[in-house]
């Protein structure tokens, strides 16, 4: 029922060079290898029209990584859900790390360009997570509730039993090469499992694939994916790297 991904979240790196040609590599090697994990890759709104194309025959998907909370109009330099699936994009990150750090994007508004994504047919990938803060706190749990639940409130079950893909990703863990241990990660997800639960019922719980991101590598993507609650990872740093990449896809079984 719940769908095994590893998706790779290039964010504001590589030229387009550099990142046709990382697509196509991933491709021959998905080609060859055949893996069980659904692949997804998000490279930057400006490569994506391309980079659709050069995987037109293949099984990854390509996502973007934001999307505009609204549908359309005078909202200089932001790209609409309509405007994504026009060139064939179906999946998009909302609410990472980043955009709630440097955008101050908040969990309604979040929640906002989830509705978009669905009222197109569209798929989000919504990332949760606390800051060390809050884990040394205590509060991790609070927070990453409230993520969830006001990111959600206003969807339609129907939609969310469809088509949600839910990542974890500790604010500590992205990027500072600190991984939350499987035990923290698998507690988290447990969690979060149970929170969708608890809001929508456990036909849509059941059916959420919930990934884990936060400096996922090859050394320790395999530990991570033996948790119950943890369907695959959402990778930053290290699916810029073919090898570490492809490495990370293999250890999802
Ligand atoms: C991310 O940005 O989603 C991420 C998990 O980054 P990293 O793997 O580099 O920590």
């Amino acid at each position: 029922m719940r769908r095994k991904i590893v998706a790779g979240n290039w964010k504001m790196n590589l030229t387009f060079q550099q990142a046709r040609e990382l697509a196509l590599r991933l491709n021959t090697w998905v080609k060859a290898h055949k893996p069980i994990a659904e692949i997804i890759v998000a490279p930057p709104h400006l490569y994506l029209e391309q980079i659709n194309k050069d995987l037109r025959n293949s099984t990854i998907t390509v996502a973007s990584q934001n999307v505009s909370a609204m549908p359309n109009g005078a909202f200089t330099g932001d790209v609409s859900a309509e405007q994504l699936l026009s060139i064939g994009t179906k999946i998009s990150i909302v609410g990472h790390s980043e955009r709630r750090a440097y955008h101050y994007e908040q969990d309604k508004y979040i929640g906002k360009k989830i509705t978009h994504l669905y009222e197109h047919g569209m798929s989000p990938i919504l990332c949760v997570g606390e800051k060390l803060e809050d884990r040394e706190q205590g509060k991790h749990f609070d927070v990453v509730e409230e993520q969830v639940t006001i990111a959600l409130e206003r969807q339609d079950p129907e939609n969310l039993k469809k088509n949600l893909i839910v990542a974890y990703e500790p604010v500590w863990a992205i990027g500072t090469g600190k991984t939350a241990t499987p035990d923290q990660a698998q507690e988290m997800h447990a969690f979060i499992r149970k929170t969708i639960g608890n809001q929508h019922g456990l036909s849509v719980a059941n059916r959420t694939t919930i990934l884990y991101g936060g400096s996922v590598n090859a050394g320790n993507a395999r530990d991570l994916f033996e948790q119950y609650d943890i369907d695959g990872a959402l990778v930053g740093g290290a699916s810029l790297n073919l090898d570490d990449f492809t490495t990370i896809i293999s250890a999802r079984k």
